[in-house]
Formats: C-alpha cells, structure tokens, sequence
C-alpha cells in the first residue's frame, strides 16, 4: 500500500522547541495518487504544520514521511510540488504575468510555451488583461487566483494548498472551488487540502482528514462518496448535508467546542485557542 502512496506518513511527530508545543502527535496517513484529501481541524491543530511537513518546508521530530518512494527533500528537489498559502506569496517587482511564469522559468520553458501557458491560466483564474499589473494593484482575492495559478503552472503531480480560499468572498470561493476541481481532475494531480470550511472540505474531496485539538492528532477519516464531478447541484444533495453533519460530528468527538451553529450552515468558526 505504501509502494504505491504519492504521500506516506508513519507516526510522524512534530515538536517546537524544547518542551514547546507538541504540534503533531503520531500521525499515519497514506495518500493515493489522484486522491483529493481535505485536512480539516479547529486552528492552531496542526493542519499547516502537516501540510508543511509533507512539503518538506518543516521537519518532523521524529517519523518518516514517504513522497513519491522518495523522501520529502528529494521531492521538494525533483520539483514534486505545487504550493499554495494562505496569503499569496507574490513578488511584488514582478508583473502578474511573471510571477504565474516563474515556475516555468525555473523548469527551463521556453518563452513561446512560457506566454501560451501564462495566457491559458489567466483565463482560467479570470485575469485576462491583468498580466502586466504588479501584484500591489490586485486585491487580495486576485493576488491569491495569481498564487493559484503559479502553482499550476507546472501541473505538479502533488499540490498543497493551505487555506487558499479563506480570504475570498463565498462566491468567488465557490467559483474557484469548482474550477479546482475541474483542473484536479484534468491533470490526475493529487492534492492535499487544509481548510476550516466543513462544507468546502465535504465538496472537494475524495477523503476528509478530521483532525482532533492540539497535540494534532488524525480524528477520523470520512470517505466522501459524492459522485464525480461535481458541481453547484451537489451542494444540494441530501448526501452532501449528511457528509457535512458526519464530519461536524467528528469534529465534535475530536474536542472541538467552539463553532458556528447557524443552520445549514457548512462553515466553521473557531477561535485561535490561548495557550
Ligand atoms: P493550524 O494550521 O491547524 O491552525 P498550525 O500547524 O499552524 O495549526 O500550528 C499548530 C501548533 O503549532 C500551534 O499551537 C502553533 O502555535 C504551533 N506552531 C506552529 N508553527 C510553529 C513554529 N514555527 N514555532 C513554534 N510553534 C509553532
Ligand atoms: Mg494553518
């Protein structure tokens, strides 16, 4: 099973400092190429720093973590990676177009695939005619499409993406949710996906990683058996509301006590918790 995992993880621990937080308490997960894996958790339980510890940006305390037969440096040197934060992390003296470019620059593209490529992912994000913009003139919301669109550039055989559409409005989030979802299964790429929406984590993923309070620790796993592909009628399927309660319910076991309670309500608002 672990041969063929694009991500393995076994017993993977993470602490900061000494006698710091323990952020990650033995974590066993494996991922399967072409999975869509949604982490999802209350904040500060570790969901970054697992995401992190996949993309070899930090180091486990102890465990071992497996990426494509490879170890996570291996892959983060073979360029295995596609990474999207939070805040989109532009560079600010680079136009729109270059900063989308970058990582084909790296790859050794040559201008005319680089410009071809550049102008389909402006069209798919909706940035036509920003291209020559730097990213201080975008609002946030487009400097993340920016961010989402350099990192599939490359079409990475494994993307990592850290709340990408938090600060977004609920309308371009759904919008870019879908278009996720189209692009995830037009490149067979395997994603792993932290958010703290119950209802974006239930559509988008083939698998929901429900993470307990801190020490971070795996949950439950939901399989989520909605049918391919999706689209804005799957968010209203009688299933989709039954995912959406398991998932909550999970949460709920996991120590979670803080959340919005609002019916029908798919999100979930939790408060960084005082140490
Ligand atoms: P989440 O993404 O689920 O909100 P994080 O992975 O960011 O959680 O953080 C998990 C815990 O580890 C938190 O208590 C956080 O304060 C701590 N932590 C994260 N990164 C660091 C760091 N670089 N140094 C010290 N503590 C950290
Ligand atoms: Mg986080």
């Amino acid at each position: 099973m672990s041969e063929q995992a694009v991500v393995s993880l076994r017993n993977v621990t993470k602490s900061f400092g000494a006698g710091g937080v323990t952020a990650l308490q033995s974590i066993d997960l494996d991922v399967r190429p072409g999975e869509f894996v949604s982490l999802i958790g209350p904040s500060g339980c570790g969901k970054s720093t697992l995401l992190r510890v996949v993309g070899d940006l930090v180091e486990p305390s102890s465990g071992e973590v497996i990426v494509n037969g490879k170890s996570a440096r291996q892959a983060r040197r073979d360029r295995d990676y596609g990474i999207v934060f939070q805040d989109a992390v532009l560079y600010d003296w680079r136009t729109v177009e270059k900063n989308i470019a970058l990582p084909l620059e790296l790859l050794g593209w040559d201008k005319g695939r680089q410009t071809e490529r550049v102008r389909e992912l402006l069209e798919l994000v909706e940035l036509q005619g920003f291209g020559s913009h730097r990213p201080w003139q975008l609002s946030g919301g487009m400097q993340q499409r920016v961010s989402i669109a350099r990192a599939l550039s490359f079409a990475p055989a494994l993307l990592l993406m850290d709340e990408p559409f938090g600060a977004l409005d609920e309308m371009t989030r759904e919008r870019l949710n879908s278009e996720l979802l189209r692009i995830w299964q037009a490149s067979g790429s395997t994603v792993i996906f932290v958010t703290h929406s119950i209802s974006e984590a239930v559509f988008l993923s083939t698998r929901t990683v429900v993470m307990s309070r801190r020490p971070g620790r795996i949950a439950a796993i939901v399989d989520v058996d909605l049918a391919q592909p999706r689209n804005a009628d799957t968010r209203e399927e009688p299933r989709f509301f039954e995912l959406v309660t398991e998932v909550r319910d999970r949460l709920r076991e996991g120590g979670l006590d803080e959340e919005s309670t609002a019916p029908g309500e798919g999100e979930l608002v939790v408060s960084e918790e005082t140490p």
